[in-house]
């Protein structure tokens, strides 16, 4: 299989760097397009490429970044060295002439070192200092910096203005200010490590309770141009809820339109602070949302910008559909993992206890899973929304669980091996035809 190169020169002329930023002289930069894919068991990576390359085959550059965040790898017992070898092997092996990518995903400065050898794209994740209090005297100087921040400001793309009293602007610097600041402190080290260029920084605050407004993203961006990161994707929490591995729930007309802000706050913080001109939203938990992907293709088509949709979990469950569409031992195993799940769910819940909504009622029990053929399983699982049989509940309870696949050890492996077909078939439909096409191509579901 050959990746064309046609549409390279154009990714590499659209993005000069006139960032007032020191990137370096070869600067990494992030295409207009790109794809978050994960691969928890590092078997995937090739049938996540064959995506991009169809992709590519229908007039989309997307390019790949494989992430896996500290999380997964504590919970799988796996080291992000793993990720790039997978990555490596993958680009080889399809011989892909684009850029790819390894994302250290959600990573703090506590948990950067390990992932500074081999990842080239960090996602720092201030959420969890979010409303921690910043040093008064920090929000004074920052306060006093952004005289431009007081008053009306124009997005360009939008009719209406922004506006921002003094007394709004220091309450947001009251509660990002410190967030932002680690993620200055973990950005300086990866610095330190890697040098300016070598690796793209995205800054993530999605995993906490409240969205974030257009107008918060620009006074974050600014605090971020202020402590000197080059941020090339920003991943606010859009309001909605992004559960992991099923559809978006809430106002989609509402989160098109916030988006839309959300990119206006994003051009006019480039121009007034001296961001990476490429600097886009990264759409965390952007697997499965199904009901907004038009709203995002109609978005990046008509405000002609880039996107990165980050995408995780979504690829084990392609794993455990093409095992139970394998029938015999891989059926088995599927309905093995099902059963554990189910036995210890409150444990597999909690780390993700903020991004899924299962009904417990709907979770069916291990016997009746048991019982059922390779058809019941995959209907139930793979999400296609107008399958009656389709449910939600045990697909994001089999979203948390892969847990119990590592725990399997080789016996899960070797049956991923033997059934490579059959699974790389459904994760490259399951990643192009629902997620890639319609994002980026517009293609319906
Ligand atoms: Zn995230």
């Amino acid at each position: 299989m050959i990746a064309t190169e046609s549409n390279g020169a154009q990714g590499a002329a659209n993005y000069s760097v006139k960032s007032g930023m020191n990137m370096g002289n070869h600067a990494l930069k992030l295409n207009k397009y790109s794809v978050g894919v994960g691969d928890r068991f590092a078997h995937q990576a090739k049938a996540q490429l064959q995506a991009c390359i169809k992709a590519l085959q229908h007039g989309a550059e997307v390019v790949p970044v494989w992430n896996k965040s500290n999380r997964e790898h504590n919970i799988i017992g796996s080291e992000p060295t793993s990720v790039r070898q997978a990555a490596d092997a993958a680009v080889k092996a399809l011989n892909w002439k684009l850029p790819y990518y390894c994302d250290a995903d959600h990573i703090t400065a506590a948990t950067v070192d390990r992932f500074l050898a081999p990842c080239d794209f960090f996602t720092f994740d201030v959420a969890d200092f979010i409303g921690q209090p910043a040093q008064p005297a920090d929000i004074e100087t920052f306060v006093k910096k952004h005289p431009e921040l007081n008053g009306s400001i124009e997005l360009p793309g939008n009719d209406e203005p922004a506006e921002i009293t003094p007394a709004h602007l220091k309450q947001t610097a009251e509660k990002f200010l410190a967030a932002v600041k680690k993620a200055g402190e973990v950005h300086r080290r990866v610095l330190g490590a890697k040098g300016a260029g070598n690796f793209i920084p995205e800054v993530s605050m999605d995993e906490t309770d409240r969205a974030q407004s257009p107008v918060e993203l620009l006074i974050i961006l600014a605090a971020i141009a202020d402590e000197g990161i080059p941020v090339q994707t920003i991943a606010p929490k859009f309001s909605g809820r992004f559960n992991k591995g099923v559809d978006y729930v809430g106002d989609v007309p509402q989160f098109e339109r916030e988006m839309a802000l959300d990119i206006a706050a994003i051009a006019y913080a480039v121009k007034q602070y001296g961001l990476p001109d490429n600097l886009k939203l990264s759409i965390h938990s952007g697997s499965d949302k199904f009901s907004i992907y038009p709203a995002i293709h109609a978005n990046i088509k008509r405000l002609n910008v880039g996107v990165h949709l980050k995408t995780a979990g979504t690829t084990w469950l392609e794993e455990l559909i093409g095992l139970a569409e394998a029938g015999g031992d891989g059926l088995a195993l599927a309905k093995e993992v099902y059963a554990e799940a189910l036995a210890h769910r409150e444990e597999l819940c909690a780390p993700y206890a903020n991004v899924i909504d299962i009904d417990p009622q709907e979770l069916p029990s291990a016997d009746t899973v048991r019982g059922w053929t390779s058809e019941q399983y995959t209907s139930a699982l793979r999400h296609v929304e107008s399958n009656p049989a389709y449910n939600p509940s045990l697909r994001q309870l089999l979203h948390v669980g892969f847990k119990v696949a590592a725990k399997m050890g080789p016996h899960y492996l070797d049956l991923l091996q033997a059934n490579e077909t059959v699974i790389a078939r459904n994760v490259t439909e399951n990643l192009y035809d629902r997620h890639i096409a319609p994002v980026f191509l517009g293609t319906r579901i």
